[in-house]
């Protein structure tokens, strides 16, 4: 973790300490308030807590710090997403969207886009740029994708689409700002789920919208504040700590990540592997060119879709839940939500553990169960 472009992990840990007076507290106090002491003229001051809150402000002061950017915190990674939906786009507007990325995505497009009059399409995220990008009002980014983890050349995508008079929008849930930078890249507005490795203990649900330029920022928080599509301050309190440990916990699940993928890949039971970081992934020079470190996510394949569960279920340092990027590490078989993996395709989110006992139970429940 040691490139330039990255935000200091050192002086996230003491930007609330250095505003402190004497007597405060160095932990963040938990403000639970609806209304404010506002006598006299408010102008200035937090008035109502649907638009004002303190324990928000520090997280977003975080996220802001990771993100190099003006950030905006929402109720969950969805809400995020719906922000510049909802914000930027009007009857008659065309969007493009991944075939393959978070599937909610695309049922929030189809189920409420459509219906204002804004008409989506479709496209792999492998091929992404194929088409062009003339007529879009909105191109919509996940690379890596979740969970097929294919990958689309941002910095491309974001000049073409400026170029073509629109706006992009990345989706960086997989990777987190200390894995890949989209607005570094030209990307106009990212977008992610903070209930994933940000939060990172599997009990908060958080989302983020940030961008270096201002009047999107204004724009999504004003949509915010009228849909009242606001976090709750206890959520907030613990996303700013989580944020605390979060490069401690990315640094060590994608250490672990490379030393399982590359393992994996010789595994004489495993198909397919899918990873960024390693040499022989379709996209890995993609990611060696825009992403800072190859993530905590592996795609494995296996023989069939009894044969993925059963080894799911065998190994005890699997949780086999949904979601990913908590610190226990956690996998399950796409394939029973429909998404458009091969039945015995299972995401792995490598987790906390040290590698060489996460590895040996891997190993020998590939062992026992394939
Ligand atoms: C989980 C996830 C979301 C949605 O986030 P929630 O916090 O569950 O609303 C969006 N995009 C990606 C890539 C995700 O993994």
């Amino acid at each position: 973790m040691t490139d330039p472009k990255l935000p200091s992990a050192a002086d996230l840990l003491h930007l609330r300490g250095r505003t402190l007076e004497k007597g405060d507290p160095i932990a963040l106090p938990l403000t639970m308030a609806t209304m404010y002491h506002v006598p006299g003229d408010p102008t200035g001051y937090p008035s109502y807590g649907r638009s004002a809150n303190a324990t928000w402000e520090a997280a977003e002061k975080l996220l802001g710090h990771l993100e190099q950017a003006e950030a905006v915190l929402f109720p969950s990674g969805m809400a995020a997403i719906a922000a510049p939906f909802l914000t930027f786009l009007a009857a008659g507007d065309r969007v493009l969207l991944p075939s393959d990325g978070y599937y909610a995505t695309r049922v929030l497009a189809d189920s409420y886009l459509k219906k204002l009059g804004v008409t989506f399409d479709l496209r792999p995220t492998a091929r992404y740029a194929e088409g062009g990008f003339a007529g879009y009002r909105m191109v919509y980014v996940e690379t890596p994708s979740n969970p097929g983890l294919d990958l689309c050349d941002l910095a491309a995508i974001a000049g073409a689409v400026r170029a073509a008079g629109g706006m992009t929008v990345a989706d960086n849930t997989t990777m987190t700002p200390y894995g890949q930078r989209p607005l570094d890249l030209g990307i106009d507005i990212v977008v992610a789920s903070d209930t994933k490795a940000p939060g990172g203990h599997s009990d908060l649900l958080l989302g983020h919208v940030a961008s270096r330029d201002s009047a999107l920022v204004a724009a999504m928080r004003e949509w915010r504040r009228l849909s009242g599509s606001i976090p709750g301050p206890f959520e907030a309190w613990l996303l700013h700590r989580s944020l605390e440990t979060l490069e401690l916990r990315f640094d060590r699940m994608c250490r672990s990540a490379e030393v399982i993928a590359e393992r994996l890949a010789q595994h004489p039971k495993a198909r397919q592997v899918r990873f960024p970081g390693l040499p022989s992934d379709p996209a890995h020079n993609l990611a060696r060119q825009q992403m800072i470190r190859s993530g905590f996510l592996i795609g494995l394949t296996l023989g069939t879709n009894d044969k993925a569960d059963a080894f799911i279920e065998a190994c005890p340092l699997l949780r086999p839940a949904t979601s990913l990027g908590g610190v226990h590490s956690s996998a399950e078989r796409r394939d029973r939500w429909g998404d458009a993996v091969a039945p015995g395709f299972v995401r792995l989110s490598v987790g906390c553990e040290p590698v060489e006992e996460l590895w040996a139970a891997l190993d020998r429940a590939l062992r026992e169960t394939q």
